[in-house]
């Protein structure tokens, strides 16, 4: 069976979103498939009245039916395709490339960057690779390939251990894909400050590298301050906030080995003197500082995502209102609030109601200094909006 030959076809008036660019088909908008896709094939799109759309991969277990990838009749998804979509991608990524002091970004952001389901982080002389979807499954082989023929990496490690492959219906899966496998602990640079980084169990693919900018914009403030970094994974906003000249950093995190590569990155970045560690669950270390009158100049809340599914939106204003009401009462007058969410359900602007709840709760007024979005290395496209999913806050509060 030619599978490129197989046809979704759509229900009468749900071709919008797909004549808009966006990368997504849910399955309630598909009347018909034709020719029997298996998993990861390509399939057209034609609408209602026979018009052909777009091209995309089939996902027969995903609510996301078909993940779009062209929309020009003549574009195949083949090798030629992944190797243009990577080239723009990794061109993208120049000026990151030429700066001697980071060597840890994102290179692929999957859908955002034309590749749909395709992660890949590079860190320093290896690059991780996550597969999320049963397109880019398809494209796995040639994608390993072409990275490697690229970037020249020493290494290509695969982390497709994430939940979201079991809507797919994939297994979780990591390893080595290519060359090298990769050390426990790889060294990475961010603005000239060293990291240790474990690719092969960390969380994400090692570190969080779409809070980066934000992480260099914060740490000026901390000059001189005493600083709060009450979700701070393996250290690397709380290192940069040292190095930047904080008088004192307090780093808190729920997970032990984290918080063991933080105590190692603020050792090698010369800033152990003034950074002590916590383990511990970051809403009761908050309740207890509140609770004994303990202040801090700055405050910086990174917390893990709340909301994976709409349904838990509610829940998690919740939790963000907590822990920004406990974080505004921890602050000293004129004090600083660093407030981030990475929950793609909620948006910007409920982000901000609920800040605002939180500040009236405490009895604070705060302005709003500035805003905070992923790095440029995790682009958002404007036809697929949802792409934006992390929002932050950086507020004074009196
Ligand atoms: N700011 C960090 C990233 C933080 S990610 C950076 O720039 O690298 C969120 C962190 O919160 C994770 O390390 C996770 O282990 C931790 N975490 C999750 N739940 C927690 C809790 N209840 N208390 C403390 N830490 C928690």
């Amino acid at each position: 069976m030619d599978s490129a030959k197989s046809k979704v076809l759509l229900k009468k008036g749900r071709e919008k979103s797909v004549l808009q660019r966006h990368p997504w088909i849910y399955s309630g908008s598909i009347a018909r498939v034709e020719g029997n896709p298996l998993p990861g094939a390509v399939v057209e799109v034609i609408d209602a009245r026979g018009q052909w759309l777009a091209r995309g991969h089939y996902s027969p277990r995903s609510q996301i039916r078909v993940r779009l990838a062209t929309w020009e009749a003549e574009e195949g998804l083949d090798r030629a395709f992944v190797s243009r979509r990577l080239q723009r991608a990794l061109a993208g990524r120049a000026a990151l490339e030429a700066d001697p002091g980071t060597n840890a970004y994102r290179l692929v952001h999957a859908e955002s960057d034309g590749l749909p389901g395709v992660v890949v982080d590079r860190y320093g002389p290896f690059l991780v690779v996550q597969i999320l979807s049963q397109g880019a499954a398809a494209w796995q082989s040639e994608l390993v390939e072409l990275l490697a023929a690229h970037c020249a990496p020493q290494g290509i490690y695969e982390r497709s251990d994430v939940s979201v492959r079991r809507l797919e219906g994939l297994p979780a899966r990591s390893g080595p894909l290519w060359g090298r496998e990769p050390p426990p602990q790889v060294e990475v640079l961010e603005a000239g400050r060293s990291f240790l980084v474990d690719l092969r169990a960390g969380q994400k693919t090692g570190a969080y590298l779409d809070q980066r900018p934000n992480r260099l914009r914060l740490a000026p403030h901390c000059a001189g301050r005493e600083v709060l970094d009450a979700f701070s994974y393996t250290g690397w906003c709380a290192v940069h906030a040292a190095a930047a000249g904080a008088a004192s950093v307090w780093g808190w995190d729920s997970s032990s080995e984290a918080l063991e590569l933080a105590r190692e990155n603020a050792r090698r970045n010369g800033v152990d003197g003034r950074v002590s560690w916590e383990s511990g669950n970051s809403f009761e270390l908050l309740r207890d500082c509140r609770d004994s009158g303990r202040l801090f100049d700055v405050v910086i809340l990174d917390p893990p995502k709340f909301a994976s599914r709409r349904s838990q939106v509610d829940a998690a204003t919740r939790g963000y209102k907590d822990i920004n009401l406990l974080g505004m009462q921890l602050l000293r007058p004129g004090g600083l609030l660093a407030t981030f969410s990475c929950s793609g359900h909620v948006d910007a602007d409920l982000f901000q109601k609920v800040v605002f709840g939180a500040g009236l709760d405490a009895g604070r007024d705060a302005q709003i200094l500035g805003r905070f979005c992923q790095g440029s290395d995790h682009p958002v496209l404007l036809s697929f909006p949802q792409g934006a999913y992390l929002k932050g806050l950086l507020c004074r509060v009196y």
